[in-house]
């Protein structure tokens, strides 16, 4: 690997595009002062990220860019280009080149490509550093700089070496491993506090839990009792309605019989007596009776008189006149109340007011013709002749009659024996009637009684349904306060009988029971399910247990960071002591070829810091500390003849001379890809140039040269010279040129 070009543009005062091509170990820019050539240092520092304005003598961005002049327009961005030959791979990246831009604006804004890609800085910077090019410009010396090595404390100087033996990678990870580690201890402690934080909430919750727990508990107990409770309650209600509809049906057929019944039995009531036809046969039966009986009465009375006539006559006949008076006789008085006797009895014996009272009427006429018959009668005198005739007229017209009176008797019985007849009928149908009348009242006293009691069925059944509709409340009410169906909760199976058997209060004593459990856990949970709680918990608990391990991750990584960075300590301490030692080996040659002699060499010192000044008035010695101070390094040197020991009290050439000793012994230990040396053989006399001269192209045998020279003897070295003017235009110029041109141009 080795540098190829540099294209520079708009770069300070390469205001247009200018390449130099590096084909050489050793090229050397040449020119007079002022044309620009540490300009062209700049540019490769530039490139190579250099992030300090004042390492490239500018004080802004702005600075880098060219400002333009008289003649020329000042340019808005500057951009240089470095390129590598990477045929042999060193960067790893597979391209046979490699290009590294930066580009910067007047806005200050900064760009960075890799082969034409734009990248970050950091991207350059780790890719810089795989070929040991390290941002800290280590290679490239700038101007005056040569002795800066020798100038710096010796802690600085450390750090420049370690950089130049290209340790710095260690110092790097150290400090990367460092910061990993301050920013691991950070979140530990983070994540400490965090936990610390939680770790109220966590206890806090976690006696909300064991309420919640307990609450959970006491709702399994209460699903349990819910479950038993409504189980019962369940069979109760099934069986009790099945009992009540059964009854409620048995109880309405009942009552439908009962009304068919009533119905029968009023139908059979509602035949009147008096008006069926039976009753009016009677009373016409009994009313052509009674005028029979009538005209047989009055043919007994005729029958009566004529007897008495017949009786009267006869008597007459055989007494004498003067025995003539008024005479009764006893059969017409004993017919007449004979007679009279029966019409009472059969009037007595009827109900027939009409009848009856034909009978009293009839009596009444008897009784007023016998009176008329009684006080009408005198003693009359007797004509035998014709009194027999008369007599003998009135036995016949007796006969007659008797007959005719049979006859009439013969129909009264007829009669009488239609009477009979009726009479039993009717009799008949009010008993009949009477059987009726006793079923419908006592049908009429089921129904009323069945009506009753269906009624109370009825509202049983009614206020059943309000059991069931209780029921079925408390089924959800439990449902929903124990989460699911309360009858799943039913574990053991009731007995039927048993559950059916006992008294409803015992049922009453659980739904209490109930009640007081609800009560009890509705204080414990204070309305909510506890979910929130248990979930938070939960959370919270997942958190602290995050936190742990992610305590304990950081805790390992805090550990392997501080065994990464005691390794790379002792990596690095190795290393530098073993560079040292290399360093010190060139350090001592280059020195006794530059002052042909003398001693130099690098010591690691370490530097004591006091807390106190030593100007300080102190009391007490004892009471200044001291304190360890950081390894540093210290040069120490002997020149030849000479008994100077300190550094101080070298002359200027002298310096530049153990610098230039330094550097290149330091840059041969650990040879960079390429060296830019920026007038370091200013202060040399010819010669020591010569000498230098012999030590850079020792030197290009490691790496590429780029030096910036007015020395002849330097120029002479190199394989490519590089021309350096600047015009009127204040534009610096490249020109690639001759040794001999060189010489010219330098001046
Ligand atoms: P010497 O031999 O004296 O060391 P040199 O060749 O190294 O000189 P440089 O220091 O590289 O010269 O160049 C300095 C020149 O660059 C100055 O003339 C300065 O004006 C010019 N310069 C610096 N910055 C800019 C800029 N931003 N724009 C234009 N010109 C600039």
């Amino acid at each position: 690997m080795r540098v190829k070009s540099l294209e520079i543009s708009g770069f300070k005062s390469f205001a247009k595009k200018s390449t130099l091509e590096f084909g050489a170990s050793i090229s050397a820019i040449v020119g007079p002062n002022g044309s620009g050539k540490s300009n062209v240092a700049e540019a490769l520092r530039f490139v190579l990220g250099e992030q300090s304005l004042k390492s490239m003598r500018g004080k802004r961005t702005e600075d880098l860019i060219f400002n333009g002049s008289k003649s020329a327009e000042r340019q808005n961005r500057a951009r240089v280009t470095i390129s590598f030959d990477n045929k042999d791979r060193t960067f790893p990246i597979d391209y046979d080149e490699v290009a590294i831009s930066r580009e910067i604006h007047r806005d200050a804004s900064s760009e960075y490509f890799i082969n034409g890609s734009s990248v970050r800085l950091k991207d350059v910077i780790e890719l810089l550093a795989s070929v040991h090019i390290g941002a800290s410009g280590h290679h490239i010396i700038s101007q005056g700089e040569a002795d800066r090595i020798l100038n710096t404390s010796p802690k600085e100087r450390r750090v420049m070496i370690e950089d130049a033996l290209g340790l710095k990678i260690y110092q790097w990870k150290i400090a990367e491993s460092e910061k990993k580690l301050a920013k691991t201890e950070e979140n530990m402690r983070q994540t400490e506090s965090l936990r610390r934080e939680i770790a109220p909430h966590i206890k806090f919750l976690k006696k909300q839990v064991e309420k919640v727990e307990q609450a959970r508990t006491l709702r399994d107990e209460l699903a349990m009792l819910y479950g038993d409770y409504l189980i019962r309650e369940e069979t109760y209600i099934k069986h009790t309605r099945e009992k009540l509809h059964k009854e409620k049906e048995g109880l309405e057929k009942e009552l439908h019989e009962a009304n068919e019944a009533l119905a029968h039995a009023d139908s059979l009531r509602g035949v009147q007596t008096k008006d069926s036809a039976e009753v009016a046969e009677l009373v016409k039966v009994r009313s052509e009776m009674g005028a029979v009986r009538r005209e047989r009465d009055d043919l007994g009375r005729k029958i009566g008189r004529l007897e008495g006539m017949i009786e009267y006559e006869e008597r007459r006949l055989n007494t004498p006149p003067e025995a003539h008076e008024k005479v009764v006789s006893a059969e017409e008085a004993e017919n007449l109340a004979q007679n009279l006797y029966d019409e009472l009895g059969h009037a007595e014996s009827s109900e027939d007011y009409l009848y009856i009272k034909g009978v009293v009427s009839a009596t009444r006429q008897k009784v007023g013709k016998f009176l008329e018959h009684i006080r009408g009668s005198e003693g009359v005198p007797v004509n035998n002749d014709a009194a027999i005739n008369a007599l003998e007229d009135l036995r016949r017209e007796h006969k007659t009659l008797v007959d005719s009176q049979h006859n009439l008797e013969e129909m009264i019985r007829g009669f009488e024996g239609k009477v009979h007849e009726l009479e039993a009928i009717l009799e008949n149908k009010r008993t009949e009637t009477t059987e009726a009348e006793r079923a419908s009242f006592e049908f009429r006293a089921k129904k009323q009684e069945l009506t009753l009691r269906l009624g109370m069925v009825r509202e049983h059944i009614e206020n059943f349904a309000r059991d069931e509709v209780s029921f079925r409340e408390e089924l959800r009410e439990g449902g929903i306060l124990v989460g699911r169906s309360v009858l799943d909760y039913v574990n053991t199976p009731i007995d039927v009988e048993i559950a059916l058997a006992e008294p409803r209060a015992e049922q009453e004593a659980r739904r209490k029971k109930i009640e007081r459990t609800k009560i009890r856990l509705e204080d414990m949970m204070g309305g909510g399910s506890g979910e929130e709680i248990m979930r938070e918990y939960e959370e919270a608990v997942e958190r602290d247990a995050f936190l742990a391990r992610e305590l304990e991750d950081l805790t390992k990584s805090a550990e392997s960071l501080h065994a990464l960075c005691r390794e790379l300590e002792e990596t690095l301490g190795l290393q530098f002591k073993e560079g040292i030692k290399k360093i010190n080996k060139q350090f001592g040659e280059f020195f006794a070829l530059m002052f042909g002699g003398g001693t130099a060499s690098l010591e690691v010192a370490i530097e004591k810091k006091k807390k106190r000044s030593d100007t300080d008035i102190v009391e007490n010695p004892d009471e200044i500390e001291e304190e360890e101070g950081e390894e540093g390094i210290e040069v120490a040197i002997s020149l030849p003849h000479k008994k100077i020991r300190g550094l101080q009290m070298l002359s200027g050439g002298e310096r530049a001379l153990t610098s230039i000793a330094l550097i290149f012994a330091v840059s041969q230990v650990n040879p960079p890809p390429f060296l830019v040396l920026d007038e370091t053989d200013a202060a040399l006399d010819e010669a020591n140039s010569k000498k230098y001269g012999d030590m850079v192209a020792t030197l290009a045998k490691y790496s590429q040269l780029i030096v910036i020279t007015h020395n002849r003897e330097t120029m002479s070295r190199a394989g490519i010279i590089y021309g350096v003017t600047m015009g009127s235009d204040a534009i610096s110029k490249l020109l690639s040129i001759k040794f001999e041109e060189a010489v010219e141009v330098a001046k």
